[in-house]
């Protein structure tokens, strides 16, 4: 393969190529500065100064039937977490209620689980409902649903779903063996033409290749969603991955996957999730020079940096938070 010319990516009206992509991911590390740099210029045009920040409550917890190899939640995991069905309500609506405090931008609540009963979505639709009345922008992560359950969470006033594709669909079966890339592509175009706003990202460091990062973005260009978390594996320890090396999330590797996501998706929200306090320790002005999304605190079962940890970061390297949520 050949050595990507650097002009290219400075270029918007180009489309990146698969073996762009892949050339972007393998470049040397004598031309980061370069990439950065392209990557920078995308983020101060569509996203200004602006982090969006957001709140993580998981509301159901373990007890999956999938048996998706990193997820701490898995039938197949033996991690230490708590399981419950679902979380109080006096812990769901003051995780709210800080969304508004402090303010950050969005609240998104994770389900574990892969399917639903209607009755369990009317109950979820009920507290989107209440929280949706402080006008709080709110994305729900969640299995597959029906159309049917679909429109009552967007009755329920629900703004954006979470559904990631978490790899390539070649790797995809390395990583879970109980539903396949395809049903989660399905899964997206159904909640899209519904009208929902989507979050869709992946996982980088279970294994997979450069070129399985460059298909995953490829198809999640072609998904166009709103916000695109990437995650760098935390191997946690009773699930399939616990001893998964994570020596090639190197900075320069890690900064070079969401430059690239950056100049594939440069109007989408760039978000670093799980991982950014481990890949990008002491070099966050670099981080935020590529993406505008965080989360402020907790990463579902692994813990995140505190919330005014975050925001005091964000103010001394110069950015505000984006205040989606109405106050
Ligand atoms: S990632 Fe989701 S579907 Fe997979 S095991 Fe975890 S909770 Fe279940």
């Amino acid at each position: 393969m050949k050595t990507i010319d650097l002009s290219i990516i400075k270029n918007e009206e180009h489309t990146l190529t698969r073996d762009e992509a892949i050339s972007i991911l393998k470049l040397p590390e004598e031309h980061l500065d370069e990439l950065i740099e392209a990557a920078f210029f995308l983020r101060r045009k569509y996203k200004g100064n602006k982090v969006s920040i957001q709140l993580l409550t998981n509301v159901r917890s373990g007890n999956c039937s999938q048996d998706c190899a990193y997820c701490a939640q898995s039938c197949r995991s033996t991690a230490d977490i708590k399981k419950y069905l679902k979380i109080s309500d006096e812990r769901l609506f003051s995780d709210d209620k800080l969304v508004h405090d402090k303010p950050l931008s969005r609240h998104c609540i994770g389900l574990s689980g892969i399917s639903f009963t209607d009755d369990e979505i009317a109950d979820l639709a009920r507290s989107i409902s209440d929280m949706k009345k402080s006008g709080t922008q709110i994305c729900c992560s969640i299995g597959f649903l029906t159309e049917k359950q679909a429109l009552m969470l967007k009755e329920a006033g629900l703004d954006r779903i979470n559904h990631n594709l978490n790899s390539s669909r070649s790797f995809y079966p390395n990583i879970c063996t109980t539903h396949t890339y395809d049903s989660r592509i399905n899964n997206i175009r159904m909640l899209k033409r519904i009208g929902f706003e989507i979050c869709c990202g992946g996982i980088i460091g279970m294994g997979e290749s450069e070129e399985d990062v460059a298909d995953m973005l490829i198809d999640i260009r072609e998904i166009s969603p709103e916000s695109v978390p990437i995650n760098f594996l935390l191997p946690i320890k009773g699930t399939k991955l616990e001893n998964r090396d994570t020596s090639s999330l190197t900075f320069a590797y890690c900064t070079k996957v969401l430059a690239l996501a950056r100049l594939m998706l440069p109007h989408s929200d760039i978000r670093c999730a799980a991982g950014r306090e481990v890949y990008f320790k002491n070099n966050e002005e670099t981080l935020f020079k590529i993406v505008d999304s965080i989360f402020a605190a907790g990463y579902l079962t692994e813990n995140g940096q505190g919330i005014d940890d975050t925001l005091t970061l964000i103010k001394r390297l110069g950015y505000t938070g984006e205040i989606e949520s109405r106050t």
